[in-house]
């Protein structure tokens, strides 16, 4: 769905893996799945190994469409991979569903994959004469394909295949007899190792996984490293030489559940402490400070409580819109913020608000947000904003635009602010950024702040997304 049309940046994938052979894997992976459902909301797939075989379950639709009770049932086995897709690769088509498979040796490997390859022409060049074609059109084959023609164990094969692949992965991988995660040597996408007190281990993008299948963290999988879980307890190969730990910021500010834990502090914590930046570094006068539920509602939090300007719940957000294959008509498309949000009229009218989100893509949504809210009677619409301006497209995983649509690459902060018709605009600056995560800042990527890239992408990618027109 396009951020004309919801105005965000899209989640990646969401993956997760559990080794238990005494618990019901499908249905633990089932409800992993719906805890990063937040991450993909386009595909949803399930691969279980049993007695000697790997079966795989995926289908285009939310977790809750594609599994019913009859379909766990079926998928029975003492491991589990599981992904969610929203496709930043490849349409979104069946074939591009994951877990995707391959046939290797005498069984099958089937893979979930969250990031993106910068270097699938060289990946497919290197697999032009494998005699089972390509179906899919996402770079997840791709790695499925090249651990296919491996030989050894499972976790070998990941091992040879790690240096070959360049950009962002955290992926789950299941044969036969092996479940195995793996990240890029600069951890850019998160997976975390969680337990059932010892008795069965289990991976997922996201804390947030692990809490509601009842498993506890024991650490992140670390950059570069492949580990191959075991009933009680994991193997590891450092695969890659440990690159930089370049974890992705948006994450942070927009990315990841508010419960889950990423770099030893709540995503909630961290977003409620950008807001208090944003409140020292760039105050207003204003009645009421408004978060734009839900992304915005910590930041928002966060102003609140460092302004001292009462927090108010102001508008009221449907959580269901962009989850439907229906599509809005074209009116409905060009104001699509009313779909998303309704204002509170007894709230906001007469009042100076603080206003806080937490991006802009192209500036089209915060406009009708402004617009919104006016209607509704708000005096002033001071808009903050709990991250620094995006001006550089990503190419490790997250769909957004190319440069020229990102409206903060060829405006300044004050020209922005005109278009949206806000009364103020400011956006939190890089150094309170790092401040609130309590980070070095050589420890995240924020390339689409700076445009330092830290894992090569090739020239033509690159001119790709630089040189594209500009779309209606
Ligand atoms: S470019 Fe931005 S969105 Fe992409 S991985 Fe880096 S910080 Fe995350």
């Amino acid at each position: 769905m396009s951020d004309v049309f919801d105005g965000h940046l899209h989640e990646e994938c969401g993956v997760a893996g559990v080794v238990a052979s005494g618990r019901d894997v499908s249905r633990l992976m089932f409800f992993a799945l719906h805890a990063l459902q937040h991450r993909g909301q386009e595909s949803a797939g399930i691969a279980v190994n049993d007695d000697g075989h790997v079966m795989v379950q995926r289908d285009l639709g939310l977790v809750s469409a594609v599994f019913d009770e009859p379909s766990l049932q079926s998928l029975r086995g003492a491991a589990a991979i599981g992904h969610v897709r929203y496709s930043t690769t490849g349409a979104n088509r069946w074939a591009n569903a994951q877990p995707v498979t391959r046939n290797r040796g005498d069984g099958m490997v089937a893979l979930g994959h969250n990031g993106n390859l910068t270097n699938t022409d060289a990946l497919r060049a290197e697999l032009s004469g494998d005699p089972e074609p390509l179906v899919a059109t996402n770079d997840s084959e791709l790695i499925a394909a090249l651990v296919a023609r491996e030989p050894g164990s499972l976790l070998d094969a990941v091992a040879a295949v790690m240096p070959k692949l360049v950009g962002a992965f955290s992926v789950v991988a299941l044969s036969h007899r092996e479940l195995v995660a793996f990240r890029d040597a600069n951890g850019v996408r998160p997976l975390v190792i969680g337990t059932f007190d010892g008795d069965g281990y289990c991976v997922a993008s996201e804390t947030a996984a692990l809490d509601q299948i009842g498993a506890t963290p024991v650490r992140d999988v670390r950059p570069g490293e492949a580990i191959r879980l075991r009933e009680n307890g994991f193997d590891s190969i450092q695969a890659l030489e440990p690159g930089e730990p370049r974890l992705c910021v948006f994450e942070s500010i927009y990315f990841a559940r508010p419960d889950s834990v990423l770099e030893g502090s709540t995503v909630w914590g961290q977003r409620r402490a950008m807001g208090a930046e944003l409140a020292r570094e760039h105050p207003a006068e204003a009645d009421l400070v408004v978060g734009l539920p839900d992304s915005g509602t910590p930041a928002a939090i966060g102003f609140a409580e460092a302004s001292g300007i009462p927090y108010a719940e102001a508008v009221v957000r449907n959580r269901y819109v962009g989850r439907s294959f229906i599509q809005p008509d074209q009116d409905l498309r060009r104001n699509g913020v009313k779909l998303k949000f309704n204002p509170l009229r007894e709230v906001i009218a007469g009042k100076r608000l603080v206003v806080v989100d937490d991006s802009i893509v192209r500036g089209t949504t915060t406009g009708q947000v402004v617009a919104m809210l006016r209607e509704a009677g708000a005096r002033e619409v001071h808009m903050r904003i709990s991250s620094p301006p995006l001006r550089w497209p990503c190419f490790y995983g997250i769909d957004m635009p190319n440069r020229h649509e990102l409206v903060a690459s060829s405006h300044s902060v004050e020209e922005i602010a005109a278009m949206t018709g806000a009364t103020s605009l400011a956006y939190l600056g890089l150094d309170a950024l790092q401040r609130a995560l309590g980070q070095p800042s050589d420890r995240f990527c924020r390339a689409c702040f700076t445009g330092e890239y830290p894992i090569p992408v090739p020239d033509s990618t690159m001119k790709l997304r630089f040189e594209s027109p500009v779309r209606a």
